[in-house]
This record gives C-alpha cells, structure tokens and sequence, in this order.
C-alpha cells in the first residue's frame, strides 16, 4: 500500500481555507458553528475537516476555542483568492462576461486552472492589481493589499466616489451596473433616511438614485472632495 505524505491541497480543503480566511478577519479566529454555516455542512463534519487541516499543518486548531490559519495554510487560502480574483477579470475583461456573473463561474475554476494558465492570464491582463470588483488581487508571492473604502452604509453626506462592490449577491451587482453604480463612478449623498432605511445619490448631477441601506452595506465608497 502506499502512502503519500505530501500535503495535497484538494477543492474541499480550498474551500474550507477561503472560508477560514474570510471568517477569521475581523477577530483573528473563527469557529467551527461559524464555518458550518457559511458551507452549509454540519459542525460534525467541520470538526472532522478542522482535525484534518490542523494534522496537515495549516491551521491551528484546538476543540472548543477558535481556530486560526497559521502561515502555510494563510498562503493556501490566498493562493485560491488570486486563482478567483485574476478569473473574474479575465471573464470581464477578455470574454465580456458582466461582474454579475463571474463569481459563480470563478468559484467553479479556481480550483482548476494550472499554474501555467494563470501565469499567461495574469500576463494577459497586464499584471492587474485589482479584479472587476475592486478587490485587490494579492500577488505572485502571495502578498495581498488592503482593501479600500468604507461600506456606503456608513456615510453620512458628501462626495464620494465607488471603489468596490461585494461580488457575493449577483442581482444586487446587475441592479448597481443597471443603475451606472460601478468602479470609479462619483456621486453625491442627496439624502440618508435611517428610518425608511433609504440612501438617496445624485450620480453625475443627472439621475438619482434611491438603494436600501443594507444593500449600501455591500458598496465600498472612498472620499472623492
Ligand atoms: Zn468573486
């Protein structure tokens, strides 16, 4: 029988690296009921999965307390987010897919594409820095800049200009590129009615445009006076 003894980083693992990554940036650590539910698994096989990744040395993993990527597995995880990110843009920028569509599609390919292909697509696309929704994409050497902006939801009046968008609810990214919501575009806070849970913006001094509050939670927005 044999027996191999390299770490081999399957789809799954990638998927549970990613999650990790993401649920453990505000407090440094995640949890196992948290991990459950954004897979939609059970805690069980969470825990089985946590006993796995903590014996391969990508995570550091006690019962009962939270669990943390250490390095190897932090380089895992951003690995697959520069497969995701650098897909999104070639789908937007070379096969003129719209930003609403290709998360679904770079959930599917990230765990695919060689080394090679995505070598010639970052090429490709000039080396980028940031994929369609303003995401940074971290580099070669798995170095990842921070992300930019404010959530919408959070500003009170002002110019403003967008500088990313949640890729995670496809319909509210085809209602923003409907509405002339996208990167780079500047407007003005005409209106924040925290009781009707209502932003009014003034895009360009021409149309206006009414979004829900929790929507403007998904819109990322720096200081454009
Ligand atoms: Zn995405």
């Amino acid at each position: 029988m044999c027996v191999t003894i390299s770490v081999m980083v399957t789809s799954t693992v990638e998927d549970y690296l990613k999650a990790i990554r993401r649920l453990q940036q505000p407090t440094g650590t995640a949890t196992v009921g948290e991990i459950a539910r954004e897979l939609a698994v059970t805690p069980g096989t969470v825990t089985t999965m946590m006993r796995h990744l903590s014996g391969q040395g990508l995570i550091d993993y006690e019962p009962r307390k939270g669990l943390r990527l250490l390095p190897s597995g932090e380089k895992a995880a951003l690995r697959v987010v520069r497969r995701h990110r650098l897909i999104e843009l070639f789908l937007v920028e070379v096969l003129g897919f719209d930003w609403s569509e290709v998360h679904e599609e770079a959930e599917q390919l990230e765990h695919v594409v060689s080394d090679r292909l995505l070598e010639r697509m970052d090429a490709m696309l000039g080396r980028p820095t940031h994929d369609p929704h303003g995401d940074p994409i971290p580099n070669g050497d798995g170095v990842l800049a921070h992300s930019n902006g404010r959530p919408l939801a959070d500003v009170d009046a002002g110019a403003f200009r967008i500088v990313r968008v949640s890729d995670a609810d496809s319909a509210l990214l085809e209602w923003l590129n409907e509405k002339g919501l996208i990167i780079g575009r500047m407007f003005e806070i005409v209106r924040k009615d925290h009781i009707a849970g209502i932003l009014e913006l003034e895009i360009l001094a021409k149309t206006q445009v009414q979004l829900g509050l929790k929507a403007a939670e998904s819109v990322f927005v720096e200081s454009a006076e």
